[in-house]
This record gives structure tokens, sequence and C-alpha cells, in this order.
């Protein structure tokens, strides 16, 4: 039996995002999420989890939406970073059911001060469900996790109340992902804060599930944005074993209950990796490590055919030759999805997220 058995192609909203992430609790695997800015790398992602047979997260950031509506569009009120997630979301759904593979369509970090982006999202979810009786999104992330726990949670539930009915999944922040992410600076923090404390968790089980089922929990294990050299960062993914037993034993013995979520993953070493997804992370964050892939296959090209960029017409074979096939960016644009496509494989390998389907 694979995922298809289970939920459909394209977008997937409502329970079907649960039974996805059981289904990966239940075989032992998670699936990254690939930031996207533009509709050729949501291609890629797309592309690439077709080939291999798995299911995909895709995910916008606020700064990464408002690219892909336009960096010339004004961004004061959020309307750019709104605009430009609906239309993620849109081509999203309208290409994936075509690559045959299961999306889960996220917006990624919310913090307090871009809450008017969450709520323009939210508000175009609230006239899909009325035109199609689901969300537009499948899911979306708060962190309000520079804030006091109480104050965190509270906001949280009061969001989850109006997307659970929606068929909208949440995913929460508590305790801080370090380093530098889409204009977020945490790399000062307090490394206390690093390391989420399971009763801390506990609690954010405790008022979300009376709620709804369908929410995941980003703790923070030592996670940093971004990559750095090797021992620069100690990762504890072994914690998040003692999160969800905690949280089972307050259960009755339920195994695993808790859906968590893998902050910072980029430079990871496969055993952390493992840990980790053995622990019951679903989801797992790979955006450095994709955009450097994505520069690649375009940097590369454009070294090796520089005499064939530097005018229209004109190259070594040839003063009359035209570049047209050379500049046209189909071509070189193309160089970095090929790239990209091959890291989300990789991505995709280490979280055992390979011939699911
Ligand atoms: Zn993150």
């Amino acid at each position: 039996m694979g995922v298809l058995d289970i939920v459909p192609a394209g977008v997937l909203t409502g329970d079907n995002v649960r039974k996805l992430f059981d289904y990966a609790k239940q075989n032992n695997f998670a699936i990254p999420v690939c930031n996207c800015t533009s509709s050729s790398t949501v291609n890629a992602v797309l592309e690439a989890a077709r080939d291999i047979k798995s299911p995909i997260i895709i995910q916008v950031s606020q700064g990464g939406s408002a690219y892909f509506a336009g960096k010339g569009l004004a961004n004061d009120k959020q309307q750019a970073s709104i605009t430009g997630a609906i239309a993620a979301a849109l081509h999203v759904r309208t290409v994936a059911k075509e690559y045959g593979v299961p999306v889960v369509m996220h917006s990624d970090h919310c913090a307090h001060k871009l809450l008017p982006w969450f709520d323009g999202m939210l508000k175009a979810d609230e006239e899909y469900f009325k035109a199609h009786g689901e969300p537009l999104f499948s899911s979306h992330m708060l962190d309000l996790s520079e804030e006091p726990k109480e104050q965190n949670i509270a906001t949280c539930v009061e969001y989850f109340k109006r997307m659970a009915p929606l068929g909208l999944w949440l995913e929460m922040e508590i305790g801080i992902t370090g380093g530098e992410e889409d204009g977020v600076d945490n790399t000062g923090v307090d490394n206390s804060k690093l390391y989420t404390q399971p009763e801390d968790i506990w609690d954010v089980y405790d008022a979300l599930s009376k709620v709804g089922p369908n929410f995941s929990i980003a703790a923070a294990f030592g996670n940093v944005h971004g990559v750095y050299k090797p021992g620069n960062v100690r990762l504890h993914p072994e914690l998040l074993g003692k999160h969800q037993a905690y949280a089972s034993q307050k259960l009755g013995g339920k195994e695993k209950p808790l859906y968590l979520v893998f902050h910072g993953g980029s430079g990871s070493t496969k055993e952390e990796i493992r840990t980790a997804v053995t622990n019951g992370v679903v989801k797992m964050n790979v955006d450095t490590d994709t955009q450097f892939a994505y520069l690649q296959g375009i940097r590369d090209f454009v070294l090796k055919k520089k005499d064939y960029l530097m005018t229209q017409v004109g190259n070594p074979e040839g003063a009359d030759k035209p570049n047209k096939k050379f500049y046209d960016p189909r071509v070189w644009v193309r160089e970095g999805e090929k790239t990209l496509v091959e890291r989300v494989k990789v991505a995709c390998a280490d979280l055992g997220n390979v011939n699911r389907l």
C-alpha cells in the first residue's frame, strides 16, 4: 500500500494532510519541504517528487511570497506577500495534479509583526472554502516563539479555531530556531531558548488538541537556519523522543502522539536526520541547500557558455552566429531547475521519502 492508496494527487487539505503524516510516521519517513519563490522552483520541486514517486511539501515564506508576486510591488501592508502567496498556491493547485503527486501547500514562519500576511492568506482560504468546500492552502505556520509561552499558545488557539473548520493544518513553533532566515535574525538568542522542554510541548498539545487534531509543532532542539561550519551547531534530535514519551505518558500510552517539524535542517548529518524521523518528525525544511542547488546549474552554464552570452550575435563559432539558444531564459533557468531537481531528490532520499506512492 502506498500514499496514493490513502490520499489523492494534487493539493491535500483537511484530514488528508493528517493521513499523509500518519502514514509517514508509521513507515518511519518524513517529507522535505522546499521553499519556493517562483513557478520555476515550484515546477522543479514537483518534477523531482514525480520522478522518485514521493509526496512533497511546497512552502512560501513571507519574503518568498512577495518575490512570487514581484519585487516591484509595494509590500508595506503585506499586500505583495498576500498576493504572491495566493498566486503560488493557485499555481501549485493548477499544475500539481499533472505531476501526479500529493502536495501539502504550506506557508512558512509568520511572526507577530507579519500577522497581516497571515490574515490575508486566511481570508483567501475562507473565500476559497465558500466556493470549493476546502481551503486554498493545506497548512500555515504561526511562529510566535519570541513571545511568552502563554501568549504564543493563546494566539495559536485563536487562529486554530478559525482554521480547523476550514480543514487547514496549523504548524506552530515553540522555542527558537537560531540563525538568520528571510530577514529574521536570531543569531544572538539565549541558548536555553534553542531547546524546548517536554512540559512546554505538552502545554501546546493540550491546548490545540481541544480545537482539532490537525496541527504540528516545530520544537527547538538546537536548530539553526542556514549552513555553518560543522561543529558550530549542536543538534539534539534525541530530545524529540523525550517530548513524544512525555506526551505519550500523559495520553495513557498513545504511541508518538506528536507531529513534529524539523526547521534549520540544512547541513544536518544523516544520523541526526534519522534520529529526528524516528522520533516523529514528519516534515523537514531544507531551504538553504536548495537555494544553493538552484544557483549551481545557472552558475555553471553561464561560466561555461560565457563567450556565447556577451552579445546577441557572435560567438567562438563565428562572428555572425546568433546566441538566442543560449540566452533564452528557458535554457539557462532550466539548468538551475535541473540541479534543484537533483537536490530535492537527495533531500527526499535522506528522509526515506522515495518510492512512497
Ligand atoms: Zn524555519
